[in-house]
């Protein structure tokens, strides 16, 4: 039977210039591993890079398109301005090193919600929050290690995400009447919502800040946030109560490795529902994820040509 419910984060879908530094950081600074390398299905000239642990589980899967030419983006409302990712506890001190040595902006450690954390910007200005989760035995995704990063460090996937809107209500109902969240916790202008439905990837933080200037969506900034769902049923049962609620919500788009629905919530912020399925390995093998550029069957044929037109990536 589906389970007709939001199942937290699926993934997050950013913006990058630099094709090379937007891999370097990711896979070389913070010890993620490229999951999928393929194109921009939308604008196949574009990479489309995906990274996750291991497993390249839903709730895990950071993306980015790298637009080398894209202008800088700014923070501000009607967008997802921070990406909570989940670090193990005792984690921070060696996270604040590590990326100091690299040459990235970091803050000192502070605390919300009585979970610490630590802010870094990612190479185009995307606000990234190591995140140590109140209850840290619950975090038990399996992260990518590598030669520096093992286990008792490594980034376990999301932790939480952030909106900042103008007023919080319209997108707080759609998360309570739609997606299943529900109010935890509030500290000023910043409101807490979780679903019970999942123990990680589960948090969305909304914060309210009336006065501040529109956010622009280009580089360093997040296109989109997805929510993720079991099946085909469960999406268009989801769809239904969407459409129900008065939205304009797009028809299932094939994504190869999830499907998905697009709507623009009331505060501004394009929210996407994905498939677990078909997944990551519906196009190569576990173990050589990421090692080989993917195409969809519609830009095989042009293979040649994209290949040619894409920055060349030293891995
Ligand atoms: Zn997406």
């Amino acid at each position: 039977m589906t389970f007709p419910q939001v199942l937290g984060l699926h993934h997050v879908t950013a913006i990058a210039s630099n094709a090379q530094r937007n891999y370097d950081f990711y896979t070389q600074i913070l010890g993620l591993r490229l999951v999928k390398k393929t194109v921009n299905f939308d604008d196949p000239f574009t990479y489309h890079f995906y990274y996750g642990n291991y497993y390249a589980a839903p709730g895990t899967i950071l993306t980015f398109f790298p637009w080398t030419h894209i202008s800088k983006g700014r923070r501000g409302v009607g967008m997802a301005t921070e990406v909570g990712l989940s670090v193990p506890e005792g984690s921070l001190g060696f996270w604040k090193n590590r990326l100091q040595q690299a040459g990235v902006i970091v803050n000192s450690p502070a605390t919300k919600f009585g979970e610490e954390y630590l802010t870094a910007l990612d190479p185009d200005g995307l606000k990234l929050e190591l995140t140590v989760a109140k209850n840290v035995a619950r975090d038990t995704r399996l992260p990518f290690e590598t030669s520096e990063i093992d286990a008792t460090k490594a980034i376990c996937g999301f932790h939480h995400t952030t909106l900042t809107l103008s007023n919080i209500q319209p997108t707080a109902e759609v998360l309570t009447d739609i997606l299943g969240y529900r109010l935890t916790e509030q500290d000023v202008n910043r409101y807490r919502f979780v679903t019970d439905t999942v123990t990680e990837a589960a948090i969305i933080d909304l914060v309210e800040a009336p006065g501040e200037a529109s956010g622009v969506v280009a580089g360093g900034s997040v296109h989109h946030i997805a929510f993720r769902v079991q099946d085909d049923a469960a999406e268009m049962a989801l769809r239904e109560k969407i459409v129900a609620k008065g939205f304009h919500v797009t028809p299932p788009i094939d994504r190869m490795y999830f499907h998905s629905l697009y709507f623009r919530e009331p505060g501004g912020v394009l929210f996407e529902i994905a498939t677990d399925v078909p997944g990551f390995t519906i196009d190569e093998p576990l173990e050589s994820l990421g090692t080989t550029l993917k195409l969809p069957p519609q830009y095989e044929p042009r293979r040649t040509q994209i290949e040619a037109a894409l920055p060349r990536l030293i891995v």
